[in-house]
């Protein structure tokens, strides 16, 4: 155990030091770590955000070794700055349905930190949507963004609006609406929003053909755009192939490969359909996808062709590639999690994978979980996982190619140029590479256990925002 990570074991929970409450600003003795005060004061502060707490909960304990380290920290009030978001926008998106009635749905934008750069995250459209998740996408936005070495802040928004169903003219009426408020507080240089669950090409067109509309810019406001008006080659496959080339390092550490591994993937989205496409270019076989309604299991290995066509022609649901698929079942029931597998990614949502999940995949000796949704794997499962030397990856490391690629959108918009495909997936892998070796690095230095993912990606995150945050002053 290195001598850091044996401060913080020694000092956790019972150390006595220093620091100073939000109360009063008198220095006042405390029995809890700074971690642990600033996690109890914003879990008050901030009641009945359960994932918001969640991911919390998961970051700043984690981060107390470099904060043993680095007291100037608590002295300069990092983190309680940090838990707080700059800005929270919440507006009304009024819109008219096919049928003439007047909807209306509630629109997010929470600009989290801008320490390193524009606030930079998606916009989420599902009817789960609350301002507990945007906060939560948002706080975990702000160590991935950092992680990808990239010059870009942490934000995230999106809407209580449910695409599904919708007509083409009823997703440009919610999308014009959301627009109509929305514009006034992004920018090129400012916060540069993407897309996420439920938002894709075609929502990305109609936001950005509205922006273009009141503004009068043509600029890289947004990234995950189509080709034809600024997009960049790969974004679109960024998340999930960026999953794959993290995952492909995990597995080397294990002095293993992809080549003939049975991988469960969950959800049938953008990054779980890229994901699947890399991983079995690198010799793998995909033997589940699933949706919000069930899983297919496909024992001759998924067949991507017919989930493109089901879910990004069709809009369909992914219970009829068994019309398509001999061989292939259904299941309405259960998660994917219960098949026997080599490598877990979930890439369908938040608590995705569950204790019980994780004792399956346990049982089944699968060697790697990498996240490609955010925060995919409850609190008790990662635990759980990592008891079992199950090597796991959080998804602000393994899910960050989505981001870094939309970095690089921004920087072929600014610069009025484009790269070609294999430049840009060359960026993403080394990209990749770079996140898992500061991450695998920073857990050797400080986490508490081994290969502690979670602490490499939580406080390699932290170190460059803290810095900047030190070095600009309190704002
Ligand atoms: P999509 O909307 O393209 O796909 C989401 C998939 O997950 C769909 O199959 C959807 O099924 C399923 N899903 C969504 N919500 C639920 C739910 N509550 N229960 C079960 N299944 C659900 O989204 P993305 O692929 O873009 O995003 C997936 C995850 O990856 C999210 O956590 C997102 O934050 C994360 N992510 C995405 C990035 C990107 O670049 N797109 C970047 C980094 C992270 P159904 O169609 O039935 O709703």
């Amino acid at each position: 155990m290195s001598r850091i990570a044996k401060v913080a074991k020694d000092t956790k929970w019972n150390e006595t030091i220093t620091s100073k409450t939000a109360k009063d600003t008198k220095y006042k003795k405390t029995t809890m770590s700074y971690a642990m005060r600033v996690l109890k004061e914003t879990k008050e502060r901030n009641p009945a955000q359960l994932e918001f707490h969640q991911a919390l909960t998961e970051i700043l304990p984690t981060l107390e070794p470099y904060l043993i380290e680095h007291r100037e920290c608590e002295e300069a009030g990092i983190l309680e700055r940090l838990v707080e978001p700059e800005r929270q926008l919440i507006f009304r998106v009024p819109w008219i349905d096919d049928k003439g009635a007047v909807r209306v749905n509630r629109g997010y934008r929470v600009q989290y930190n801008s320490a390193i750069g524009p606030y930079k995250g998606g916009f989420r459209f599902h009817p789960s949507v609350t301002l507990d998740t945007i906060k939560f996408l948002g706080f975990e936005q702000t160590f991935k963004n950092s992680l990808t070495g990239l010059p870009i802040g942490g934000g995230k928004g999106g809407s209580d609006f449910d695409p599904k169903g919708k007509s083409d003219r009823e997703v440009m009426a919610f999308c014009q609406s959301f627009v109509n408020e929305i514009y006034r507080h992004i920018g090129a240089d400012t916060d540069v929003p993407a897309g996420d669950i439920g938002v894709g090409a075609r929502e990305i067109g109609y936001i950005y053909g509205q922006y273009k509309r009141l503004t009068g810019l043509v600029d890289g406001t947004l990234t995950g755009k189509s080709i034809s008006y600024g997009g960049s080659l790969v974004r679109k496959e960024a998340t999930g192939y960026g999953l794959a080339y993290f995952t492909e390092q995990m597995l080397t550490s294990l002095k293993t490969n992809f080549k003939g591994k049975k991988v469960l993937i969950s959800g049938s989205g953008n990054v779980a359909i890229y994901a699947a496409e890399k991983v079995c270019q690198l010799g793998a076989k995909v033997l589940t996808v699933s949706d919000s309604n069930g899983y297919i299991l496909d024992p001759a290995g998924v067949d991507l062709q017919t989930v493109k066509l089901i879910k990004e022609q069709q809009r369909g649901r992914i219970s009829e590639y068994i019309k398509h698929r001999k061989g292939a079942k259904y299941f309405d029931k259960g998660s994917v999690w219960q098949v026997p597998c080599d490598i877990a990614l979930p890439c369908a949502t938040q608590n995705e994978l569950n204790i019980e999940d994780a004792k399956e995949l346990i049982k089944n000796k699968c060697l790697t979980v990498s996240e490609g949704s955010n925060m995919s794997t409850t609190l008790e499962a990662v635990h759980l996982l990592q008891k079992h030397n199950i090597l796991y990856a959080p998804g602000k490391a393994s899910n960050a190619g989505g981001v870094a690629v939309s970095a690089l959108e921004m920087a072929q918009n600014s610069s009025r140029n484009y790269w070609t495909f294999e430049e840009v997936d060359k960026k993403l892998k080394i990209i990749m590479q770079n996140i898992y070796m500061h991450v695998s690095e920073t857990a050797a230095r400080y986490g508490t256990k081994k290969n502690d993912f979670v602490a490499g990606a939580n406080i390699g995150g932290f170190i460059k925002v803290s810095e900047a945050m030190l070095q600009q002053g309190v704002t």
